[in-house]
């Protein structure tokens, strides 16, 4: 029988001899990203996969006997290579009576090759731990337009949680069958609905964490937080610069040459600037306290002058700017 080698260290993005404390971080970071209930259907087979490969490392990383046996096997292999057990080495407890394909346990045939002995159910990841686990923090996207977040207020955001199956323990099994309520799987999904807090102002890249809405513990732990990563989507008005707003005006070029009052678009609904004589095309006019809110008041909207020349002239139109012309001859 022969598997694909997983370079475990690969998956979690460590070096060989990083800390009980490095894998661990950066499990955590790894498990928060790739949670399949943050990804939507198009890369939710991939989060999947990805967090099935994600858990098996930390399995093997974090668990000294099983890490100890699985650097045993050297470093010459490469992740995906064609992986044969060596047939005598000591300490291994090579199963291979699982035949082809993942098992119940989700982890791979590399692993139950080399662990899968070790537990009844194949489900070696539940077996050596004991007492509360707290549940996974979770990170996920909150996509908001600029009015939403400079407003806040309240959002109604609707997540799909994969719990642990009641009516197994999360095992997969009942007795000797697999449980049909969660077809083996040990989870089942659930569609929640949370109402979520804005607060007013927040900024892109800002989190909202909401507490005990994370991943669930396991024997009696709390539940993990889940923390909201605010992404301001891209507005057809204004621009997003820091805590200041940029925007344009069009101005026609009698406007910019004699200064006039045009009406701007803000957050807070359309104010008259005044443009003064003179405007070249890409001056920048400021509206004082117009951007984004942050700790000590609001940032400024920046007005960017352009100029367009009008399509049609009617007659006493052209004629004039024939009149301007011939005044301009000679100067
Ligand atoms: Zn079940």
């Amino acid at each position: 029988m022969s598997v694909s080698f997983r370079d475990y260290y690969e998956i979690l993005g460590v070096n060989r001899g990083a800390t009980e404390k490095e894998i661990k971080t950066a499990y955590r970071k790894l498990a928060r990203k790739w949670h399949p209930d943050l990804h939507t259907s198009k890369d939710k087979d991939v989060a999947e996969e990805k967090i099935k490969q994600i858990n098996e490392a930390y399995e093997v990383l974090s668990d000294k006997e099983k890490r100890e046996k699985y650097d045993r096997l050297g470093q010459n292999w490469r992740d995906g290579q064609e992986f044969r057990p060596p047939p005598e080495a000591e300490g291994y407890q090579f199963y291979t009576g699982g035949g082809a394909g993942a098992g119940a346990s989700g982890f791979s045939d590399f692993f139950e090759t080399l662990f899968g002995g070790e537990s009844p159910f194949g489900h070696p990841a539940r077996t050596g731990r004991r007492g509360p686990v707290q549940g996974q923090d979770i990170e996920s996207e909150l996509e908001l337009a600029l009015e939403e977040a400079y407003r806040g207020g309240e959002k109604s955001l609707q997540f799909t949680t994969r719990e642990s199956c009641q009516d197994c323990g999360g095992m997969g099994v009942k007795g000797n069958a697999f449980c049909r309520r969660c077809g083996g799987t040990g989870a089942t999904s659930d569609m929640r609905t949370l109402a979520v807090k804005i607060p007013p102002g927040v900024r892109d890249g800002s989190r909202i964490r909401l507490k005990g809405q994370g991943g669930e513990g396991s024997g009696g732990g709390a539940r993990g937080d889940l923390y909201l990563k605010v992404k301001l989507l891209p507005h057809s008005v204004f621009k997003i610069r820091g805590e200041d707003l940029e925007t344009e005006v069009i101005l026609r070029p009698e406007q910019a040459v004699l200064g006039d009052q045009v009406s701007i678009p803000t957050l807070d609904g359309p104010v008259l600037m005044k443009v003064p004589p003179g405007a070249r095309a890409g001056k920048r006019l400021r509206l004082r306290g117009k951007g984004l809110p942050h700790h000590k008041g609001r940032g400024d909207e920046y007005v960017v002058v352009r100029i367009d020349i009008p399509e049609h002239l009617t007659a006493e139109e052209e004629k004039l700017y024939r009149d301007l012309a011939s005044l301009r001859k000679g100067v």
